[in-house]
């Protein structure tokens, strides 16, 4: 993700009575079509995320426990890894709270967040230095976005963090980014919050990199919607997964997902297009574009959408 400092404060994870529903803490029907279809396989929760959403650590469970029903090993955080039967979405079964999140991207990248997560996953600390310029393929994603836009568009980065990886940093009329933390924001972004986001100001309304972590996808769609006019294009961008690149349109991958870590939903195609539905959004384009960075290959999925 570009930042760490997306929103995932949406209002679905207040427990207050004037919400209609409560949210399901675990997933019972599909984060983005609501189908009730899901295959399931035991995982395991990597042991970071594990500690610092519910404080687990891992544990070895030795002969001198004494008990005889339980095997030796190490244990770790269980989980499940759900796939919708419908859109073909797979995700974890655990949505997070919102405290949980903060517990989770507190001091995201930040000098102990790296020295913590290095002791689980060594070599982690070198890897976060790669993410502290602007990140080469955004040209890319300026490009295609381009044509769609005026010249100077205004924009709006939705969850943006400092603005670093926002498209048309260098070339628009007017950069906001609407973001909870107190990061510095670069040069030439200004910051809002969600009472000066003035619905149809923007041209472009960008959310990227973001909804892979969120444990309510829709939720933050819905609240994105009231930034969109007439005329406003929304830009939502995800990775395509290795996971769901390898095996496209399979609704068999639940038990070939073992482990989660930050990215929590792995997203077709299909089940982007059933969120912008839901959210009362028409897809104006989409794209695959490939990643590479020299030291991370990938893919991005990108949609282009529009107020229905
Ligand atoms: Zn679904």
């Amino acid at each position: 993700m570009s930042s760490p400092e997306f929103l995932w404060s949406n209002t679905y994870n207040e427990w207050s009575p004037e919400h209609m529903e409560s949210p399901e803490l675990i997933a019972g029907s599909c984060i983005c079509c609501d189908g009730n279809r899901l295959s399931k396989s035991p995982a395991v929760l990597m042991p970071f995320v594990a500690l610092r959403v519910f404080g687990h650590e891992p544990l070895e469970i030795t002969a001198d426990w004494g008990l005889r029903d339980l095997r030796q090993g190490m244990a770790y955080t269980l989980c499940n890894s759900l796939q919708c039967q419908g859109c073909g979405a797979l995700f974890l079964d655990y949505r997070f709270t919102d405290k949980q999140m903060t517990a989770l991207y507190q001091g995201y990248r930040d000098e102990s967040y790296t020295r913590q997560r290095n002791h689980f996953e060594p070599g982690y600390a070198a890897v976060a230095e790669h993410y502290r310029g602007r990140e080469a393929y955004i040209s890319d994603v300026e490009a295609w976005l381009a044509p769609h836009l005026p010249a100077l568009p205004a924009v709006l980065d939705w969850g943006g963090g400092s603005g670093i990886n926002t498209p048309f940093l260098l070339q628009h009329s007017l950069l906001h980014v609407h973001d909870i933390s107190a990061v510095e924001l670069v040069k030439g972004a200004e910051r809002v919050g969600p009472e000066q986001v003035v619905k149809g100001r923007y041209d472009l309304v960008v959310c990227s990199q973001v909804l892979e972590h969120v444990s309510f996808p829709l939720a933050l769609i819905e609240e994105i919607h009231a930034a969109l006019g007439p005329q406003t294009l929304l830009y939502l961008e995800v990775p395509h997964e290795a996971l769901m690149r390898e095996h496209r349109g399979s609704l068999d991958l639940a038990r070939l997902k073992r482990h989660w870590h930050e990215h929590v939903n792995f997203f077709s195609e299909q089940s982007l297009h059933c969120l912008l539905d839901r959210a009362g959004l028409v897809l104006v384009d989409s794209y695959f574009l490939p990643v590479n960075l020299g030291w991370r290959q990938g893919e991005v999925m990108g949609v282009l959408a529009r107020r229905a």
